[in-house]
């Protein structure tokens, strides 16, 4: 139940084609991804296997492993970072395939009480150092892929 035309769709498509500091762990109804806005130390896309717009979309077992998944994936997030607080999103407006953006939130954040698309939008359309910024985490994608990875084996999260 795959569009042809959607970009998430595709990637599920060709999951395989990415490596192991893209692609965290392979959920029985969904991929986490890692993402590219690293300043948020462990910032994850969970993106749904099956193509749905809505979550009311997904039928009712569907739903909720998917949902089981999330949690999982923040377990394994606040075992691996200690966030302050994570940040749930399920927007959707640009791609609309049922994906969670998780970020983790800090302390040192100087800009903790504003939603993370103020900076993430400032860095898509000025660049330079502020995009770095935004990209770099404290550590390599590859360590926090596996730190993550790890947790979640710990965990002893489902595998598909
Ligand atoms: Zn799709």
């Amino acid at each position: 139940m795959n569009e042809p035309d959607c970009p998430w769709c595709w990637k599920m498509e060709t999951i395989d084609e990415f490596g192991a500091s893209d692609v965290i762990w392979r959920f029985p109804h969904s991929v986490a991804l890692l993402g590219m806005w690293q300043f948020y130390q462990g910032y994850c896309v969970l993106v749904s296997r099956s193509h749905a717009t809505e979550l009311n979309d997904l039928p009712t077992d569907e739903r909720r492993a998917y949902l089981d998944e999330m949690c999982l994936l923040a377990q394994a997030l606040q075992t691996g970072y200690r966030p302050h607080k994570l940040n749930y999103e399920l927007l959707g407006n640009q791609v609309p395939h049922l994906h969670w953006h998780l970020f983790p939130r800090y302390l040192d954040d100087p800009e903790r009480m504003s939603a993370v698309w103020l900076g993430i939008d400032k860095a898509e359309r000025e660049g330079g150092a502020w995009r770095r910024r935004m990209e770099t985490g404290r550590e390599e994608r590859a360590t926090t892929a596996a730190k993550i990875r790890q947790a979640l084996q710990n965990l002893g999260a489902p595998q598909a």
